[in-house]
């Protein structure tokens, strides 16, 4: 019997708990797998939320909030959004309404995300530079000027243990200054790499996923090992990541979204933006639930 023809194999997760992916990508951008087979397979995972996170575009969501229907799976609208040269660093938004446009800055992208209600991710963080991942100084700027929702404190880009350390030296430094602890997969592979870095959450639907990222009761969790895809599988989407996806980028094809709501300058914005934060930002005494109890740096394999 080949691999492919059994069941893959499916999280065990604790009670009470569901898991989610938050960053994942379709043929919509440089992932190699419908829609449909992505939702599928974060059913045959055990998946309850599946965030569809293409880059630069939103345009594979619609079919996955289908599938998603049948599979049982509850898809999130979501975007990995290139931010502006040189640095070009990844931002991801979720639960968002429409696109949001591609070679902003940072805050920009990060207000965008927030005016149409969504949650502002930090993908892959203190990856190299190459990785289109954001630098802990360049992050660190960025949570004092802005609220970040999340960040990916787990995730399946290799990294050394020192850079680890420093990644979660950063988390505990920040506190509520970049939410919640996801652990992410990056899916490009559907079947073959969904599962591996979960985040888990009380509950079971998007909403509460939802909830569990704005109270930050999150927690990164090493998943199910997947069949890797094949070499020329892996090549293929080399391929369409370096040639097609930016391509797709100079035609105008992706990352035509909407920039932050219009209306006021940049400058007092910003201003704005920091005063609202400072005003509704939880105080210090606030408890945070699950958070210290649950030890969300902390993994668990099943
Ligand atoms: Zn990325
Ligand atoms: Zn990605």
């Amino acid at each position: 019997m080949f691999w492919g023809d059994r069941a893959a194999a499916s999280l065990r997760l604790p009670d009470g708990l569901a898991a989610a992916e938050t960053h994942a990508h379709t043929l919509a951008s440089d992932g190699m797998v419908t829609p449909e087979e992505l939702v599928a397979a974060a059913a045959a995972v055990g998946l309850s939320v599946l965030a569809v996170t293409d880059h630069d575009t939103t345009g594979g969501v619609d079919r996955a909030l289908e599938a998603g229907e049948r599979y049982g799976v509850e898809v999130v609208r979501g975007e990995e959004v290139t931010t502006a040269l040189p640095a070009s660093t990844h931002l991801v938004g979720l639960f968002l309404s429409a696109p949001v446009r591609m070679g902003m800055s940072l805050e920009d992208t990060v207000d965008a995300i927030h005016d149409q209600g969504g949650l502002a991710v930090l993908p892959h963080p203190f990856m190299p530079t190459w990785f289109a991942s954001i630098t802990e100084r360049r992050a660190r700027r960025l949570a004092e000027r802005r609220r970040i929702d999340a960040i990916e404190l787990r995730h399946t880009a290799p990294m050394s243990a020192r850079a680890r350390e420093r990644l979660d030296r950063f988390y505990a430094d920040s506190g509520e200054r970049v939410g919640a602890a996801l652990g992410a997969g990056d899916s490009h592979f559907g079947i073959h790499d969904l599962g591996r870095m979960v985040t888990l959450f009380p509950g079971r639907g998007a909403a509460d996923l939802r909830t569990a990222i704005v109270e930050r009761t999150t927690s990164p969790w090493r998943g199910i090992v997947p069949r890797p895809p094949s070499l020329r599988l892996r090549l293929a989407q080399q391929r369409r990541a370096l040639l097609w996806l930016p391509l797709q980028r100079r035609t105008g094809r992706v990352g035509r979204g909407a920039g932050p709501a219009q209306g006021d300058s940049p400058t007092l914005r910003s201003a704005g933006r920091v005063a609202a934060q400072t005003a509704d930002a939880p105080t210090s005494s606030a408890p945070t639930p699950m958070a210290s109890k649950s030890g969300t740096t902390r993994l668990t394999t099943p």
